[in-house]
């Protein structure tokens, strides 16, 4: 039944003359390489495709089983299925909810992990897998620069497990006070480091790290979303919120909160391997760099990244661009400059994007409060306000927002513009028990790697 394809991964800058590294690799590889050797990023040789008789069958299996029957396309030939199926099963072992909002409308939430926001779906899932196929008594160091969710997110689900350790830079005054909690009550093999600067100081010393041969008996690893194994099971959500929404035949629209894209690069392979989407929809904040490029064809990234309430999302020159610029026959360098301009026709015909104010964010998170008494956090507030403008526009159709975080992450936000107390997770509850530790780093790199040597 099952049509195993050969699926190797390449570098998004495999074309360049002299420099580009144009092998193909394992999924293993790109996995612990994090970054192809020319610095672009890894993407599978090719989507496989599901037939809409398996699609359909999806509809009351488990996530996890979801979750199996799609990463199985991709991962047959390095993982043993039991393996696999185990992984899923331990990965997905909490709620995915579905709400409806109205007719046409419904909410994915993808807020129910340990940690509360979506990135516990890809961060479990590569943890796993990592674990699995890692050489038996290697030690590997795993490096996370975040902006406040993805930090919490890998060190969980990297906590306690033998041969890892994880180190997490975060801008000190850059995240919401639940967040900090969150990133220094981990623990274990987890050290969080407070960085004295701001969320691109936290990337550059991580950068630098990985290209310093003192450090090479370390391992090191990323588990930003550059690395292509994050990117994988965020394509499991959209099969699944379809399967539960829809009936043979419907196609669906999606709106998507997005920061640096790999979410909703999800979506996009999601539909080259047989999802039937009506519109992938970019929902951006005030860093509307994308919405621009997609109407004048011109793409500028800004810097610096404009700060919104929508934290998570305030980026400017989103890192999985070069990947949507590579599945449309263009090219991107990680520092934003265009190589080659991706066709513009066929990425509007999938994609749509709008870039949301904090003000209409607000005005969002009011009005879903007093019509469905519904909490939003900001980030799915920019998701529905986008969707809103979509159909303002003309445009029809059954639509799903993901919620991509809890509102109880965002207390103060949240609460503040609804007048009453969020409550909050009860993962997050579970957490404030455990007793804080950090460390404090400013931005030299030395100390950095000092830190690094010191304490193994
Ligand atoms: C990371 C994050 C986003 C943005 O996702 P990308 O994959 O970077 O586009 C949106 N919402 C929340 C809550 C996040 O943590």
């Amino acid at each position: 039944m099952q049509s195993i394809e050969h699926i190797r991964y390449i570098s998004t800058n495999r074309h360049l003359p002299g420099t580009g590294f144009s092998e193909e690799v394992s999924f293993r590889q790109a996995l612990f390489d994090g970054l192809a050797p020319d610095g672009g990023l890894y993407m599978p040789t090719t989507a496989p495709t599901l037939s809409s008789d398996e699609i359909v069958q999806f509809s009351g299996l488990s996530y996890s089983e979801v979750a199996f029957r799609i990463l199985t396309k991709f991962l047959a030939e390095e993982l043993a299925l039991e393996v696999l199926e185990e992984i899923c099963a331990a990965a997905y072992d909490f709620p995915i909810l579905i709400e409806t909002l109205d007719r046409e409308t419904s909410l994915l939430y993808l807020d129910r992990g340990p940690t509360a926001s979506f990135k516990d779906f890809a961060a479990r899932f590569m943890a796993l897998t990592m674990n699995a196929m890692k050489e038996k008594d290697e030690l590997i160091t795993v490096l996370v620069a975040t902006s406040g969710d993805t930090g919490s997110a890998v060190g969980e689900a990297f906590c306690g497990m033998e041969g890892f350790r994880v180190v997490i830079l975060y801008p000190e005054q850059e995240v919401s006070h639940i967040q900090r909690a969150q990133l220094e009550r981990i623990g274990e093999n987890v050290q969080t480091l407070r960085v004295d600067g701001q969320f691109d100081d936290c990337q550059r010393l991580v950068k630098q790290a990985f290209l310093d041969q003192n450090l090479a008996s370390l391992n090191l690893t990323s588990s930003n979303s550059i690395n292509v194994g994050r990117i994988l099971p965020q394509i499991v959500y959209y099969f699944f919120g379809w399967a539960n929404l829809a009936r043979e035949g419907d196609q669906l629209i999606f709106s998507v909160p997005s920061g640096n894209f790999g979410n909703s690069l999800g979506c996009e392979f999601a539909r080259r391997m047989g999802l039937p989407v009506e519109r992938l929809i970019l929902a951006v904040n005030d860093n509307d760099e994308f919405p621009q490029f997609l109407s004048s064809g011109a793409y500028i990234s800004l810097s610096p990244s404009r700060q919104c309430i929508s934290n998570a999302m305030n980026v400017g020159n989103p890192s999985n661009l070069a990947r949507y610029f590579d599945l449309y026959e263009g090219h991107l360098f990680p520092d934003g400059t265009v190589g080659q301009t991706p066709e513009l026709s066929a990425m509007k015909e999938n994609l749509w994007s709008a870039s949301i104010s904090d003000e209409e964010t607000r005005r969002t998170i009011t009005r879903t409060f007093e019509q469905y008494n519904i909490m939003l956090d900001p980030h799915g507030a920019v998701g529905l306000a986008a969707l809103q403008r979509y159909r303002e526009k003309g445009f029809k159709g059954q639509a799903i927002v993901l919620e991509t975080a809890h509102p109880g992450k965002f207390p103060d936000t949240v609460s503040s513009i609804l007048g009453q107390s969020v409550e909050a997770p009860p993962s997050l509850v579970h957490m404030m028990k455990r007793p804080p530790s950090s460390d404090r780093l400013s931005c030299d790199y030395e100390q950095f790697r000092q830190y690094l040597l010191d304490q193994p």
